[in-house]
């Protein structure tokens, strides 16, 4: 099945049900109302003469036209080229020339005003790029243009499209360096929004309130595909990540679920104003793309009422999801693992260098193969071997185990693992440690060279809001609960932490930091 076939037998099925809900816009739509619009947009974009595979980048913050757009480009076989809000000129040119992107459509929204600037910059040195359209200004005249395009010309160009063309362009995270471009099909992303619904048991009963931003997976399939393929209605607050805004959604949008990175979670946990919400209607959610410390899964389900919540690990390049808990698993491997495997995945740990499985309950590298692998790196078959390999498995880069009963669990990035003086060290014990501290609100680690160890241990900490602790109280603490090789060498006291937009944290900026600190 197609996107656009997906999304017809939604409207079928539930078309005057609430389909999508942006309160920052004032906007509403059921799934028919929305299929309409997604039409006009379609016919529009046919009427600027997109081809099918043709490239179309947008670049802008959670919208009700993202969605629309979405869905739009889908059903004219176009590749949408998801663009990070907050690229700055360099990015925005590497993306755009990177995906050959022919027509752009770009908001001036919150994080983009010098969009102007930004694009006269970039046009002399992206020559693909024929058309850029800004939301707020040339939506009217968008559709309109659609008027002269018939409805059959739009059915014979859905007609032409498989299940298995590509369809997206999704630059990773950009965690660990620069972002990669992941190819992926209409296969790729529609089952796996349609398993990690089926996970959180998704129905048109359901509201799913998503605050992660639509230009990365977790927000563009287990977001807008879960709900679509579950006829579940979306909830998106607003265009940048707000914590009260959030609260607020929840509790006037009687939401059912919540999404968040970890990040997010514990904006809202921090919240001075959470004691005022009802969250009565809340049942499950997801909470991804990092870490997720043991003591907020747990205040998550106290404070904020997500009984259920579950934790998916995934990757943009496996569309994104292969592990999730579910609803029914006991609560300790709710908190402490990654889940089982979803449907149609498989999973293996293998010893990075030789290659061979190891026995179960030994940390090693995570790989992943099934229907959501992507189709690969786009225009760069090199980093595409070094993924991906001939039997079909995509090398995660994750270091991970799996226990006797089939529970995965993320022991860290095979490139943020700590060696000193011989010794494997990995950041994410001595963080899970940290967040019992009463006085840290989070803790991340790393390693920095040593000339005696090789590497030394590293902790940034943010305190919680009032709280105080200095560096001595913290090895204090640490002192006889954790291995002596383990504590900390080093402190430092933070009030934020260099992040991608997705919230997640990037750790090779606080090496490059760190490391011109201590020189
Ligand atoms: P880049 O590949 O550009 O460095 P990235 O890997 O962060 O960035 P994404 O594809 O967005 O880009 O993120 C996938 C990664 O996020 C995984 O490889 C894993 O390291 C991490 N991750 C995702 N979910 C979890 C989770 N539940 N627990 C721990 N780590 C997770
Ligand atoms: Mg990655």
């Amino acid at each position: 099945e197609t996107i656009g076939q997906n999304l017809r037998r939604t409207v079928e099925r539930w078309g005057e049900r609430e389909a999508l809900i942006v309160l920052s816009q004032g906007y509403r739509a059921t799934w028919r109302q929305l299929w309409e619009e997604t039409s006009r947009v379609a016919r529009g974009l046919l009427a600027l003469g997109v081809e099918k595979g043709d490239r179309v980048g947008l670049w802008s913050p959670n919208r009700f036209e993202w969605v629309v757009i979405q869905y739009a480009v889908a059903r004219i076989g176009a590749i949408l080229v998801n663009l990070n809000p907050a690229y700055k000129t360099a990015e925005l040119e590497y993306a755009l020339n990177q995906s050959g992107t022919r027509v752009l459509l770009l908001s001036r929204g919150f994080r983009q005003s010098n969009y102007q600037e930004m694009l006269a910059q970039v046009r002399p040195n992206c020559p693909e790029l024929r058309v850029a359209l800004v939301l707020e200004e040339d939506w009217a005249s968008l559709c309109a243009g659609g008027e002269g395009v018939s409805e059959a010309s739009l059915a014979e160009r859905e007609d032409s499209l498989q299940f298995d063309d590509p369809i997206n362009i999704q630059y990773t995270s950009g965690t660990t360096g620069f972002p990669k471009g992941a190819t992926l099909s209409h296969h790729n992303v529609l089952n796996n929004g349609f398993f990690v619904g089926e996970a959180l048991r998704l129905g048109p009963e359901d509201r799913v309130c998503v605050p992660v931003p639509f230009y990365h997976c977790f927000g563009m399939v287990m977001g807008n595909l879960a709900c679509t393929s579950h006829g579940s209605t979306l909830v998106i607050p607003g265009e940048a990540f707000d914590p009260l805004a959030v609260m607020k959604a929840v509790m006037e949008e009687r939401c059912t679920a919540l999404y968040g990175v970890p990040t997010m979670f514990i904006a809202e946990l921090d919240h001075p104003r959470l004691g005022e919400f009802d969250f009565s209607s809340l049942r499950t959610g997801i909470m991804a793309g990092s870490p997720c410390p043991i003591e907020v899964m747990k205040q998550v389900q106290s404070r904020l009422n997500m009984r259920e919540v579950t934790i998916c690990y995934g990757m943009t390049e496996t569309s994104p999801v292969s592990t999730q808990s579910a609803l029914d698993d006991p609560l300790d491997k709710r908190v402490t693992t990654v889940g089982r495997v979803h449907p149609h995945v498989e999973v293996k740990i293998i010893d990075p260098a030789s290659g061979a499985v190891v026995p179960r309950g030994t940390p090693g590298e995570l790989c992943t193969r099934g229907y959501s692998v992507m189709l690969g790196y786009w225009n760069n078959p090199e980093a595409t071997r070094q993924a991906l390999d001939a039997a079909g498995w995509m090398h995660t880069g994750d270091l991970a185990t799996l226990d006797e009963d089939g529970y995965v669990k993320i022991v860290g990035r095979i490139k943020d693992m700590i060696i000193r003086g011989g010794e494997n060290i990995y950041p994410r014990e001595i963080e899970e440690f940290l967040h019992t501290h009463p006085a840290i609100s989070e803790a991340q680690v790393i390693g920095v060279p040593s000339v005696k160890y090789g590497e030394e241990v590293m902790a940034w900490v943010k305190l919680k809001p009032g709280a105080t602790a200095a560096p001595e109280d913290l090895t204090r603490f640490c002192t006889g609960r954790i291995s002596t090789f383990k504590i900390p060498r080093y402190w430092k006291l933070v009030e934020e932490f260099p992040m991608t937009v997705t919230g997640k944290i990037q750790k090779f900026r606080m090496r490059e930091s760190a490391v011109a600190e201590l020189g």
